[in-house]
């Protein structure tokens, strides 16, 4: 069983000045109006096209992110690789708008899936719907309203990109993960994910859904999928997170009058997170998992779990994964022991990715427990090379 405690292994690829400005950064999400009035600054400076770089670069950006372009990205992916951790790069460019955006995401994402074809320190390729398309089409497809000529073929060149991606993943061996998004677009992105996995997870998986627990219908739409795949002659592909939207959700539940399709607590959101585990393992033969979390009684459930049903630490169709910047501990002792391990890398232009590194900042402040975790678990590490002064790096 790994020790999440373990600060060496943890942090072993941080210098120590590295981990002192992780310390600070830390420290200034964890204060709520700190970062309410620093979304509000980035958010503001971005509108005016005021330069950002000299601020954010050396700080939240480097912290969070791999770099601009995926060229600057390479030597994180190496890093991470050293750890027998893979990457999963995530080009996090947001707002997109227009057609010529999003056949640039695409390309994108295109992109990466050809430099995990040579590069093995990738492990998957990951996009979001919303990066291929507009959030009002999703939602008007979601609630079947009739959509115009011009919108239907508009939501047809969505359709088109995803499938590009899928097919070039499925031609270069590369699984592609596909994130889930707000309850009310996601029902029309279930539908395109369920027809990619159909055409291109007839052999192995190689098309992801997302499920998010902390929705009501979650488990019991796992247990469909994975029961109906056989005679539609498919292994789906899952990763399972908690879910990210969960104050908008209720929120709009609230002022739409509909019940919210939230649990209304956290402890129904773990088991059915557990419940959801427990079903796949118990049917990884019929399915590959991968487990978003950041959750360390979460992952030591899993590694119960994979004991029990006798699974090895290394099985081909069970990955682990945290995002860059947060819960190295876990990552690091995780690859340590044998497990698959992978961290999403988000790239892309400083200015476009900063709705991705906002919300990491907010979800810090939110998470107030990890955040203390992870200052804490800082503060270890400094204080056990203080004690043992070979291993200081600067
Ligand atoms: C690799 C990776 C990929 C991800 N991809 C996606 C994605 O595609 N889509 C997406 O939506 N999110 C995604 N997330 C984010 C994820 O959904 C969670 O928001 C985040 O990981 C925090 O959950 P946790 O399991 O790490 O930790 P925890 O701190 O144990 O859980 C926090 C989560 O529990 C749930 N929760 C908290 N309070 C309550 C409550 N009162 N009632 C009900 N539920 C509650 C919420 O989902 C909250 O985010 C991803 C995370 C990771 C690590």
């Amino acid at each position: 069983m790994p020790s999440f405690e373990n600060t060496r292994i943890a942090f072993s690829d941080k210098t120590t000045s590295q981990l002192r400005k992780a310390y600070r950064l830390f420290l200034l999400v964890k204060s709520p109006n700190l970062v309410r009035i620093g979304s509000w600054f980035l958010d503001a400076a971005v509108k005016m096209n005021f330069p950002l770089r000299w601020a954010l670069n050396k700080t939240v950006f480097a912290h969070f992110c791999g770099g601009e372009t995926l060229e600057e990205s390479v030597n994180t992916i190496e890093s991470f690789g050293k750890y027998n951790i893979r990457s999963i790069m995530d080009y996090a460019a947001e707002g997109a708008q227009t057609e010529k955006e999003f056949d640039e995401a695409r390309d994108r994402i295109l992109a990466t899936i050809e430099l995990a074809r040579e590069n093995k320190n990738i492990g998957f390729a990951v996009f979001k719907f919303t990066g291929l398309g507009r959030f009002d089409l999703f939602e008007k497809a979601s609630i079947q309203l009739y959509l115009k000529p011009t919108e239907q073929r508009e939501f047809q060149r969505i359709i088109n990109r995803a499938y590009a991606i899928c097919q070039l993943a499925y031609d270069y061996n590369v699984p592609v993960m596909i994130d889930a998004e707000e309850s009310w677009i996601q029902i029309a992105i279930d539908s395109i994910v369920e027809e990619l996995m159909i055409k291109f997870n007839k052999v192995k998986p190689v098309v992801y859904h997302t499920l998010q627990l902390y929705r009501i219908d979650r488990l019991f739409y796992l247990k469909k999928l994975v029961t109906d795949a056989p005679q539609q002659n498919y292994s789906p592909g899952f990763k399972i997170v908690r879910g990210a939207y969960m104050e908008m959700e209720r929120l709009r539940a609230i002022k739409k009058e509909y019940a919210s399709p939230i649990y209304p607590d956290k402890e129904s959101t773990d088991s059915a997170f557990n419940e959801a585990m427990r079903f796949c393992f118990e049917n990884i033969d019929k399915l590959a998992l991968c487990i978003g979390t950041h959750n360390e009684e979460s992952c030591l459930e899993a590694i119960q779990l994979m004991k029990l049903n006798n699974l090895k630490n290394d099985h081909e169709r069970i990955h682990f994964s945290q995002l860059m910047g947060m819960s190295d501990h876990i990552s690091y002792n995780l690859a340590q022991e044998g497990y698959n391990v992978s961290k999403y890398v988000p790239y892309g232009p400083l200015r476009l990715v900063m709705p991705y590194l906002i919300r990491r900042a907010q979800e810090n402040t939110s998470v107030a427990g990890q955040t203390g975790r992870e200052l804490y678990l800082i503060k270890k590490e400094l204080k056990r090379r203080k004690n043992s002064p070979s291993t200081i790096t600067t």
